[in-house]
């Protein structure tokens, strides 16, 4: 496995490999690599001749009150990781590579990035969408691999894509958990013991409001009691708690015949979200 750190050089590399007929897929992450990240690599690889997987941790995703200078970074352990995915380019540039100085240019994807974690975190999706274009560019991959973990993501770089007529195909591997149901997660780090204990009820939560749904109830309001209910027995107040679109994230009164639940909270340090996709089977 190769570490690149230039822009330049990256470019270099992708370049040849699309010269001599390879395919180059992209993972982007922001490291402290887990479960979730390795799933990505391991479609990556099964799908491409040269696997790039970037690792930056974006500071134009973060809001000036966020965890960016805690966020976990351990580049070493990530490099034994991915090298042993087989992953042939490990991309981590420096954040003078990506924003140099008078860096100016914003990508923002209207609507889809203003509700849920855009209300948020206002600007976070921006700063997802910046850097996303900048490594499909940089990159030029011919498909690129997200998470359906973050459900939000996956929409806004789908219709930027769109939008924007760029040559990639995008590919959702699904949600990658622990044994205990909690979505696998960098932040998953600041939960102490207690914390990680409560964590669980969030997934719990989906859980039961899809065992609503599989009972026949398909009324937005008494599907999300059945998971506002698992959320307060665990003493949990979510940031948000809604279920939408999965098209385009509008606001949906029933599910019919799929809806996107999606969870943000505050669980002991850290801020976490999970979605479940409840769909009525016929
Ligand atoms: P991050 O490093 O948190 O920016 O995540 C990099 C990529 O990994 C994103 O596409 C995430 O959606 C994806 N990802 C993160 N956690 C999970 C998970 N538990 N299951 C599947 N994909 C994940």
């Amino acid at each position: 496995m190769r570490i690149v750190r230039t822009v330049d050089e990256m470019r270099a590399a992708a370049v040849a490999a699309r010269t001599t007929g390879q395919s180059v897929g992209l993972v982007p992450t922001m490291g402290a690599f887990h479960g979730g990240h390795l799933s990505l690599m391991k479609r990556a690889r099964t799908q491409n001749d040269l696997v790039v997987v970037s690792l930056f941790v974006n500071p134009t995703q973060f809001g000036p009150a966020e965890d960016l200078s805690a966020y976990p970074r351990d580049e070493l352990q990530d490099t034994v990781l991915a090298e042993a995915e087989d992953v042939d380019i490990l991309f981590i540039p420096s954040r003078d590579q990506m924003y140099p100085d008078g860096f100016a240019t914003t990508v923002h994807v209207a609507g889809i990035s203003e509700v849920l974690d855009g209300a948020a975190r206002p600007g976070h999706f921006d700063g997802v969408a910046t850097v996303v274009a900048k490594l499909f560019a940089i990159v030029a991959p011919d498909a690129a691999y997200f998470g359906q973990k973050d459900a939000q993501q996956v929409l806004v770089v789908r219709r930027m894509v769109r939008d924007l007529d760029l040559p990639v195909r995008i590919e959702v591997c699904p949600i990658v958990r622990e044994p205990d149901g909690l979505a696998m997660s960098s932040r998953n780090a600041y939960l102490d013991d207690a914390a990680r204990a409560q964590a669980t009820a969030l997934n719990q939560a989906l859980v039961a409001a899809e065992a609503v749904v599989e009972l026949g109830e398909t009324r937005a309001e008494p599907v999300l009691a059945a998971a506002r209910g698992v959320l307060a027995a665990s003493g949990i107040d979510p940031e948000y708690l809604e279920l939408r679109s999965p098209d385009d994230l509008t606001p949906v009164t029933a599910v019919a015949p799929a809806a996107l639940l999606a969870v943000a909270a505050r669980v002991g340090a850290a801020r976490l979200i999970d979605n479940r996709m409840l769909e009525v089977s016929r």
